[in-house]
């Protein structure tokens, strides 16, 4: 299997590549906000729980969120391997994964970050906002705090990853084609 955690900051890009890295190498795509997002359409529990945080621009819970993502690594037993897309956003979140990856005696190869500048993050964000319908893209201070959440509160995994060796950097400023370029030459080197 090969695993591989998407990083960045809101507004990166991590969800356009994966929907590319995704057919490129036959990796199932979990994106825990789509995720919610689908609950949150459909009225569960689980999208009635999360509702309010993700207006805010703030983190799920922890439980609520680990949970989730297991039940998705259970919904994809033949998978060829995972592009994580918006998890973990936190240590303990970090700490679930290697345990789960564990059960299937497998492990995440690579955290692939995308670089980029917060002024155009800002800008990337209210420009999907027009169109994207999500409530969290629409205000420029809800944008803002999740910019700040993940400075705050997820940032940190870098250090988390590069202790194991397992850090990419890449610019993710350029043109789509570009950026999903310099994401295929880490996935080859370490796939
Ligand atoms: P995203 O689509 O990745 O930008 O996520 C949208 C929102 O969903 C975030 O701002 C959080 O409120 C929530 N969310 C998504 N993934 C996670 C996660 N791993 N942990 C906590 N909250 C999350």
């Amino acid at each position: 299997m090969t695993n591989i955690i998407l990083f960045g900051p809101p507004g990166a890009g991590k969800g356009t590549q994966a929907a590319f890295l995704k057919d490129k190498y036959n990796l199932v795509h979990i994106s825990t906000g789509d995720v919610f997002r689908f609950n949150i359409k459909n009225k569960t529990e689980l999208g009635t729980l999360a509702k309010g945080y993700i207006d805010q621009g703030q983190l799920v819970p922890d439980e609520i969120t680990i949970d989730m993502l297991s039940n998705e690594l259970d919904n994809n037993p033949d998978a060829n391997g995972f592009i994580f897309d918006g998890f973990p956003r936190t240590e303990a979140q970090a700490e679930a994964l290697g345990h789960l990856m564990d059960d299937k005696d497998s492990q995440i190869d690579a955290m692939v970050a995308l670089e980029v500048d917060d002024e155009v993050l800002v800008k990337r964000l209210l420009e999907r906002g027009k169109t994207s319908g999500r409530a969290d893209d629409a205000d420029e201070s809800i944008i803002r705090n999740r910019i700040k959440v993940y400075y705050g509160e997820t940032a940190i995994l870098k250090n988390y990853y590069q202790k194991q060796d397992k850090y990419y950097g890449v610019d993710g400023e350029g043109s789509i084609e570009e950026i999903t370029e310099r994401l295929s030459k880490v996935i080859d080197k370490i796939s």
